[in-house]
């Protein structure tokens, strides 16, 4: 099924023709839990990764333990929260049974598990360049994907640490079958595998970015007739490739590479939620579909990062090759 953004209240640009010059264009990728396969571009699904190429850990989280909840865990609380949760029930009654509440609780206090040597990192996203227009990449690769390690990292601003390989796909003959897995990892940051019904919308800059005369003129124009730029019209909200940077509690500054000091882009944001309580970005689909109450409609991925914040990974506007750039909003 495909995801379609409705259309935006007003056309902003016949009201504010200054702003047509800062359109962009960014790619939603409406991820929905399923079961994607390596083939597939995905969040939290398994990668198309070279059998002899090394995966990725984390020095910071290595053994002999690790605090969190084992992955198992973590998927079986949510496979018994959906299938509760799906299940009439009378007024008072225990909706688990003691053998799945046990199973809660250890994912919910967290417990110490063993864990040989330096954690391996987990699937995030995978992009292959055919199902995202536009994504930035290094020449003749075709394939993006992100690993993180699923903990707060202090140096990285309390966010998982994150990890790019870009890829050439027909080069993966020998794929790897069984990647590994930490011992642990706090829940909020594993991701439910989830399917993308890629969108192309248009974008405008978060109001933080306007310079101060169009600034004003858009605050007035808000006022005048009523409408609200920053939630439904400027930045699109969910799981995204391109557009704009999502500014929110922050005001912007300035982010460069650290590789070779030029301007970074918006490559890849990973939001906890797709759409919030205003649901001017719910896919007209999913508002006339008969949801589920768990997991909630607009968090497919299960994530939370920070107070329900976006990710968000830059890179370099010469060199998509450098080192990336991550930053919470
Ligand atoms: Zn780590
Ligand atoms: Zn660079």
């Amino acid at each position: 099924m495909v995801r379609t953004t409705p259309p935006r209240p007003v056309d902003l640009v016949a009201h504010l023709p200054a702003m047509a010059s800062l359109a962009r264009t960014a790619v939603r990728l409406h991820p929905r839990p399923g079961e994607p396969a390596a083939a597939d571009s995905s969040i939290g699904g398994p990668l198309l990764w070279p059998a002899r190429e090394p995966w990725p850990t984390c020095a910071e989280h290595a053994g002999p333990l690790l605090e969190g909840a084992s992955v198992p865990d973590v998927m079986a609380r949510r496979r018994i929260l959906t299938q509760a949760w799906a299940r009439p029930r009378e007024r008072g009654t225990n909706l688990l049974t003691e053998d799945e509440k046990a199973v809660i609780d250890r994912v919910d206090d967290g417990e110490e598990i063993a864990q040989d040597g330096p954690a391996p990192m987990v699937p995030v996203a995978q992009l292959y360049a055919r199902d995202v227009p536009g994504l930035p990449r290094p020449d003749g690769a075709d394939l993006l994907q992100v690993l993180w390690c699923p903990f707060d990292h202090e140096d990285d601003g309390y966010v998982p640490s994150t990890v790019l390989r870009w890829r050439v796909a027909a080069e993966v003959t020998e794929p790897l079958t069984d990647p590994p897995l930490p011992a642990a990892v706090e829940d909020n940051y594993l991701p439910q595998p989830c399917v993308l019904h890629p969108e192309t919308v248009v974008e405008y800059p978060a109001p933080h970015c306007l310079s101060g005369e169009l600034a004003g003129q858009v605050h007035e124009w808000e006022k005048r007739e009523e409408q609200q730029y920053q939630y439904e019209l400027s930045v699109a909200s969910g799981c995204k490739t391109g557009g704009h940077a999502p500014w929110s509690f922050s005001d912007p500054y300035p982010m460069s590479c650290p590789d070779c000091g030029a301007d970074v882009q918006p490559l890849l944001t990973i939001a906890s939620s797709e759409w919030d309580g205003n649901t001017s970005w719910q896919p007209v689909e999913d508002a006339e579909a008969d949801q589920p109450p768990f997991p909630a409609p607009h968090e497919p991925t299960m994530l939370m990062i920070g107070r329900s914040y976006n990710l968000q990974l830059y890179t370099c506007v010469d060199v998509p090759a450098h080192q990336h750039v991550a930053n919470m909003q």
